[in-house]
């Protein structure tokens, strides 16, 4: 176990080290923070996923029974399959004032920083408390914080404040967009294509398909953006994957489509849904039932990333503002698990240390500076928090 006061670029380079890719276990991460914690004296509950393969930790220091602030990062990273690097993307290795690793911007860098701030925070004597929130398959669809965030007030504190650590490079960020993943199957039947009469062709039905939501996403161009806040100023349609038939001689049964929504914070997603289903069901499969009876069109959820709604004047806006020392909120385009705090009514906003330019790409880095800027945001915090 590490000895004495360890620094945010020692925490961070052990954060490296575990290959935490989504597809892994975060198992070891979690242990080796849990550890860390109990060091100083600190416990925590341990949320695991529903097969135990991964875990969520949740930690409070100073008094859980009040509110308090929660700082929220993720432990998984993104692949580096197939990426160009030209450091050890599981060895943080720092050049001039960068440190190269996966995960080092996104988003280990935050919770390096907040783990390397512990000491002071179990030294202030906290009248406030602190929570420490570290999740998983965040990069998957924001789905592994759910069940930990579904705790908050209920038999774990609620926080009065979250602050999410994604990279802003310390701006502070009170809107996202939301992000909705589809996969929409088509059936038909099969028949030799000299007899199409015999089958139901699901390429032709899934190509319907896609036309119509090629003119909503004309609309939503159309419609904008009254906010005038987001890049791009519209919700956003696309169909991401085609994936059907099965040989250049038969009628195709079977075609998935793919396809996403990225909603502006006030968009209303179910009757576009609602719409794109009457649609599937009036229009386009009554034809591929007058062969095939059986035919069907099933759209699934893949995901739903919430969006993060802004809340001007709230306490995590006007917190995050004053420890950052600016005076003026963002937006971004990228999901988050914020809106997932928003969601159980924990007032929310993302800084975090690191640029998402950098995110998920080959040699992934996170400037010192940023993580400087981190410790002193969150040393700041600890002051407040100790008032
Ligand atoms: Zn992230």
């Amino acid at each position: 176990m590490l000895a004495g006061r360890t620094t945010t670029e020692e925490l961070l380079a052990h954060l490296v080290a575990f290959d935490t890719t989504s597809r892994n276990s975060n198992l070891a991460l979690i242990g080796f923070v849990r550890d860390y914690l109990e060091a100083y004296g600190v416990a925590s509950v341990i949320v695991p996923s529903e097969d135990g393969r991964k875990a969520s930790l949740f930690a409070t220091i100073g008094p859980a029974e009040i509110g308090g602030v929660c700082l929220s990062g993720h432990s998984d990273v993104v692949p580096v399959d197939g990426q160009p690097w030209s450091t050890d993307p599981f060895e943080l290795t720092p050049r001039e004032d960068r440190l190269y690793g996966r995960g080092s911007c996104d988003m280990k860098g935050f919770v390096a920083t907040c783990l390397a701030l512990v000491p002071q925070m179990t030294a202030a004597n906290l009248s406030t408390p602190i929570h420490l929130l570290v999740s998983y398959d965040e990069e998957i669809g924001c789905t592994g914080v759910v069940p930990a965030v579904r705790r908050l007030g209920v038999d774990l504190p609620l926080p009065r404040a979250c602050i999410v650590g994604e990279p802003t490079s310390m701006r502070v960020v009170d809107a996202h967009k939301s992000g909705i993943a589809y996969l929409t199957t088509v059936t038909g039947r099969e028949a030799h294509s000299s007899m199409p009469q015999l089958g139901a062709n699901a390429i032709f039905a899934a190509a319907e398909l896609v036309g119509e939501l090629d003119r909503y996403r004309a609309e939503l161009i159309e419609a904008g953006d009254a906010s005038g806040r987001f890049d791009p100023p519209n919700t956003t349609v696309q169909v991401t994957v085609i994936d059907g038939g099965t040989a250049g001689n038969i009628v195709p049964r079977q075609c998935g489509i793919r396809w996403n929504v990225r909603g502006l914070p006030d968009f209303d997603e179910p009757t576009l849904l609602a719409r794109f289903e009457r649609f599937a069901q009036g229009v386009v499969l009554p034809k591929l039932r007058a062969s095939a009876p059986e035919a069907s069109i099933v759209t699934d959820f893949i995901y739903r990333v919430p969006p993060l709604r802004p809340q001007t004047g709230s306490e995590a806006e006007l917190l995050a503002l004053r420890l950052a020392g600016q005076n003026r909120t963002y937006t971004v385009s990228y999901g988050t698990e914020g809106g997932h705090f928003q969601a159980q009514g924990i007032p929310t906003v993302i800084c975090g240390p690191g640029s998402i330019d950098q995110a998920h790409k080959p040699d992934e880095f996170i400037e010192v500076a940023q993580l400087r800027a981190c410790e002193r945001f969150l040393t700041g915090l600890v002051a407040e928090c100790a008032k």
